[in-house]
Formats: C-alpha cells, sequence, structure tokens
C-alpha cells in the first residue's frame, strides 16, 4: 500500500506536485491531541478575540491567492477564474463568521428570572451555547477552497470555539497542505493556541480521526456511500458523536407551462455545466412539457464538457450515464462537446415521461454527478404532484413559473418544501450565497441532519450545544449571559427579546 497521497492534473491524467505522506495512526492521534489541548483555551477567547483571528486567516489566504489558485487548478482543472472567485468566497466566509461573533446572538443567550409563584416554580435559569470540543472536517473534491481546509465547516468551527482537524481530501493534496501552510501561519501570528488546527492526510487518518476519542464532532461534504460509511462509524463509537454530512442531492426543477419559452434554456444549459457539472447543486433533474425539449437538447448541444476532478469520478460519470443511455428508461436527447483532455466528459441531456419516471423512480434519482441531466416530461402540471413528493431528500427545489402559473407555483413549493432545504424561484440552483438566511440542507440523502446547514450564518449551530446555568452568580456566569450584558449582544429576557 502507498504511504503517500499524490495529486494529479485532470486535463494530462500527469501526476502534478509533490505527493504529501499520508498520516500515521501515531500521528493523527498526536494532532487531534493537540486539538483537544488547545480547545479549552480558544472556547473562552472572547467572540470578538476570535473574529479578528478569523479575518486574519482570510487576509493571509487572500495574499497567497496566486499561488492557491494555480496550485488548485492544476490539481482539478477547475479553471482559475472561477478558483480565483471560490478563494474570494472562501476568506469572505470567514470575514462573515466575524460579523457573525461581533453581533452574539448566535449563541441564543436565555435569561429567565426566578418565580416561586408559578408552578412548577422557576428558579434563575440562563441558557447559552457552547462549543463542542475538537471537530473533524472532512474536505470536498469539488470545491478545493470553500468546502476544503479552510472552508465553511472549518470557519464555522473555528468561529464556534472549537478546535478543528481536517482530513484532506486525496484529489488535492498539495491545494490542501500550502492552504493548511498559510491557516497555521496566519493562526500562529494572530495568537491562536498552538494546535487549534490541524491537518491529516489519507483515507485511514479519516477513520482514526472519526473514531478519536478527542473528536467531539465531524463535518462531511462528499458522497451518499462514503458519508454513510463514516457516520455509521461515528454512530458506532462507544460515545456516539454528532455527524453532519451533506451528500447527494438530485435537485429538482419544475418548468411550469407559462415559463416553457426557449428563453429558459440557455440558464439551464450554463448551470447545468458550471464546473463540469460538479456541483451538489447541480439541476440534474428537470420536469416541463415536452414543447420545451428540443429547446433545452439544442442548449446543451452547444455546451463544450471538460476534465473532471479525477479519474474515479469521470469514470463514474460514464457508466452512469452510459447505463442510462442504453437501458429503455431514458432516450438520449443531446450531447454537448467532450474536450480532448484525459478525464474530460461531455455534457448529456436525458428525457423520459413522468409516467415511466413514476414506475422508475429510485433508478432514475440517482446523482449521476457532473454535466447531465434528465428531463421529465409531462402535459399537466398536477401529473407531477404526487411524484414530487415522492422524491428523495434533496438540497434544492426550483420552480420556473410566469404570473399564470402562480397558483401552481405556489401549489409545487408547498410539495417541495418536504423534499428540499431551499426552494428557488424562476433562477437556477447552482450559486449558493454564504448569508444569514441561507440554508444549504435537506432531508436524506441530502445530509445526514435536515435540522442544520453547511453554508451561512446558522452553519455555526452544528458545533454548539446548549448548557442552562440554574441559580449562579453572576459573577461565574459567562459574559454573553451577565446581567450587565457586558457584550451588547441580543439577548431573551423573561420571554422578550432585547436588543441593547
Ligand atoms: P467521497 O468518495 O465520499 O470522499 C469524500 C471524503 O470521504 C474523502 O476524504 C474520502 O477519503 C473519504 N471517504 C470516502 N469513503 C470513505 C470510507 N468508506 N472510509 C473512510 N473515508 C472515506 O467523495 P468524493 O471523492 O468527493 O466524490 C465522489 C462522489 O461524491 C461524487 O461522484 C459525487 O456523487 C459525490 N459528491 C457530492 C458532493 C456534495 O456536495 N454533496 C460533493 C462532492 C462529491 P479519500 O479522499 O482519502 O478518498
Amino acid at each position: 500500500m502507498s504511504h503517500v497521497v499524490q495529486g494529479y492534473n485532470p486535463r494530462t491524467g500527469e501526476p502534478f506536485g509533490e505527493p504529501v505522506a499520508k498520516t500515521p495512526d501515531s500521528e493523527v492521534d498526536r494532532i487531534a491531541s493537540a486539538a483537544a489541548t488547545a480547545f479549552p483555551a480558544w472556547s473562552v477567547e472572547p467572540a470578538a478575540d476570535r473574529a479578528v483571528v478569523l479575518e486574519k486567516v482570510a487576509d493571509a489566504l487572500d495574499a497567497e491567492s496566486d499561488l492557491l489558485v494555480a496550485t488548485a487548478d492544476g490539481e482539478t482543472a477547475l479553471g482559475v477564474p472561477r478558483l480565483t472567485t471560490e478563494l474570494k468566497r472562501t476568506t469572505n466566509q470567514l470575514r462573515l463568521f466575524a460579523e457573525v461573533l461581533r453581533e452574539g446572538s448566535y449563541v441564543e443567550a436565555t435569561l429567565d428570572s426566578a418565580n416561586p409563584d408559578i408552578i412548577p416554580p422557576r428558579p434563575v435559569l440562563r441558557r447559552v451555547l457552547r462549543p463542542l470540543g475538537t471537530v473533524a472536517v472532512f474536505s470536498a473534491s469539488n470545491f478545493p477552497f470553500a468546502f476544503s481546509v479552510a472552508g465553511g465547516d472549518t470557519a464555522s468551527a473555528l468561529a464556534s470555539g472549537c478546535s478543528v482537524v481536517v482530513k484532506a481530501h486525496s484529489a488535492h493534496p498539495s491545494t490542501s497542505r500550502e492552504t493548511a501552510r498559510v491557516v497555521l501561519d496566519a493562526l500562529r501570528d494572530a495568537g491562536a493556541p498552538e494546535g487549534v488546527f490541524g491537518i491529516v492526510y489519507g483515507t485511514e487518518s479519516g477513520v482514526a480521526l472519526v473514531k478519536h476519542p478527542a473528536v467531539r464532532a465531524v463535518g462531511f461534504t462528499g458522497s451518499t456511500g462514503g458519508g454513510r460509511a463514516l457516520f455509521d462509524l461515528a454512530q458506532g463509537r462507544p460515545d456516539p458523536i454528532p455527524f453532519y454530512g451533506e451528500l447527494g442531492s438530485v435537485n429538482p426543477t419544475v418548468i411550469l407551462p407559462g415559463a416553457a419559452t426557449p428563453d429558459i434554456a440557455a440558464g439551464f444549459a450554463a448551470s447545468l455545466t458550471m464546473g463540469v457539472g460538479q456541483f451538489c447543486t447541480n439541476p440534474g433533474l428537470v420536469f416541463a412539457p415536452e414543447s420545451i425539449v428540443p429547446a433545452l437538447g439544442e442548449a446543451v448541444a452547444a455546451t463544450s464538457g471538460g476534465a473532471m476532478l479525477n479519474e474515479r469520478m469521470c469514470d463514474s460519470y460514464k457508466a452512469g450515464t452510459d447505463a442510462l443511455a442504453a437501458s429503455d428508461l431514458a432516450s438520449v436527447v443531446s450531447s454537448g462537446v467532450r474536450p480532448d483532455e484525459a478525464w474530460a466528459v461531455a455534457p448529456l441531456l436525458f428525457s423520459t415521461s413522468v409516467k415511466v419516471f413514476e414506475e422508475n423512480l429510485e433508478k432514475l434519482t440517482e446523482e449521476h454527478f457532473g454535466p447531465a441531466a434528465l428531463v421529465v416530461t409531462y402535459s399537466e402540471p398536477s401529473e407531477l404532484h404526487s411524484v414530487l413528493a415522492k422524491l428523495p431528500g434533496t438540497l434544492t427545489g426550483t420552480v420556473h413559473a410566469a404570473e399564470s402559473d402562480h397558483a401552481e407555483a405556489g401549489a409545487v413549493a408547498e410539495i417541495l418544501r418536504h423534499v428540499a432545504g431551499r426552494i428557488i424561484f424562476n433562477a437556477w440552483p447552482t450559486g449558493v450565497a454564504v448569508a444569514w438566511g441561507q440554508h444549504h440542507g435537506g432531508p436524506w440523502p441530502s445530509t445526514t441532519n435536515p435540522l442544520h446547514t453547511s453554508v451561512g450564518a446558522t452553519s455555526i449551530r452544528r458545533w454548539i450545544a446548549p448548557v442552562t446555568y440554574q441559580s449562579w452568580p453572576d459573577a461565574l456566569l459567562p459574559a454573553e449571559l451577565q446581567d450587565a450584558n457586558p457584550l451588547g449582544i441580543p439577548r431573551r429576557v423573561d420571554g422578550v427579546l432585547v436588543v441593547d
């Protein structure tokens, strides 16, 4: 068995960069233990000080943008423009969490005064959310920055006061190593406790991390199979721990009759082929009137594919789409161009009827990660209601509607909200804004926990758990709960939200 993780250039299939040594179990133990040792000091740093540290990490990453982007492009073939934007998104994400820390409502400070005259009598109760401990973060393959070493899970966990150990994705070891170097230097310069952030390499190191007693929660972005295996490992520990996996998603899009005009086709094809379709929010399943299929087909035929992130993904896309094309469940409408690159694929559009789709729901909702979509044709929107309700859990659901469709759009949204975490109107699901109001989650198998999001301000809630202090003297309480509200944060006092 190899003792190194080697990156590859997806455009040529040749090795890229120096191999990185796999982390042996003894070293995983040292890194996880160091993170656990750093945790108490980091968790009690004032939130405003943690905010400054996050901003320094963001600035350091921005300062090394050229090197990081070039390295990531070599290992992922995602292209310099996309990767430059992705790194900016990553640093702005760190800055958003600095804002979240300063605003302070994320700890949900709640103060109840004593009331001996009610049944049951109420003592002084003060509730706040506190960080869990050390978090293991599994980087994603398809976002080498935004969902990787310094990505959303790491940013939100560090913001919460947790320490972090990242499991680097094997598809971009050099990008991971360079990003980790920048993060470690910035944390050190900013005075964060030694060991508060660490990184490990190799599949076995991820297993060791999930099993490690010091690890108190896990964040994961990747496949349903890999996520399920690690979820089961986390739940099978003597002390099961929270596991937040973001897995597969088919992202249904419903084009209602009034919106089924050829104008819609270009937007669809652009969303489908962005990043060679390697987005968890890729619009892989479209419900549309038959009349729009030729326009969608022409738009896809005019697109070009690209090199996929790694050979395994390329092979899996080809095998999945070949099998669908060879089946009698769907027919190929059109194919885009396959560039002459090692792990390149062509965009593909399939179609089937709503009847065949409903009869073969499990097979036809399999995700083909990459630039492939299935159009399910219908005659009347009412034919869709039962089938939409049976869809597997998904990160997004989209409705395209003209004004004449508004009543139907409302009915479809009401069905989709049970299966999707974000419901989009007259836009496309790719592009996940990092914001206070974002929800990037959904029922299984889109995630392992439908209560939480992996993007946006509230993603920090995955790493913080409530504790109530009963009858404690004011001076011994965390600052967030003290009478004088020294941090000036929003709090619920005797049931009333108070914003100082
Ligand atoms: P993956 O194979 O699930 O890998 C993700 C991470 O989990 C990697 O660090 C991998 O380790 C680790 N891992 C996977 N299976 C494991 C196991 N049984 N035991 C221990 N560790 C395990 O995902 P991927 O390579 O990123 O992509 C493969 C597929 O995932 C895609 O084709 C797509 O369907 C899906 N995907 C979904 C999203 C999303 O946003 N929901 C994003 C990307 C990919 P190594 O790196 O060491 O292999």
